[in-house]
């Protein structure tokens, strides 16, 4: 398991999607844009799932982390991801 490391240099708002962090970008499945973790935390929750309740299903499953399920802003699909457990 890799810890998530508070990464640097998140915050640019820019049309350059940096390559180096890969694991802090979501892609959405239906128009294929790429969301670093900043802009896919600021999309509209559609449901979280939590540590918990994953655990019955997935043995192992770190107890710190939940599932966000958030709306794409562009074609509106649902982009699942993983979340640290965190009040927001
Ligand atoms: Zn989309």
């Amino acid at each position: 398991m890799r810890s998530p490391s508070s990464s640097t240099c998140a915050q640019h708002a820019g049309g350059a999607i940096e390559a180096t962090g890969s694991a802090q970008t979501a892609v959405c499945a239906g128009c294929a844009a790429i969301y670093p973790y900043a802009a896919w935390a600021s999309l509209s929750l559609v449901q979280r799932i939590d540590s918990a309740e994953i655990a019955r299903l997935v043995r192992d499953w770190p107890s710190d982390v939940s599932i966000d399920v958030r709306r794409c802003a562009r074609c509106g699909a649902s982009i699942a991801r993983k979340s640290p457990n965190e009040p927001a």
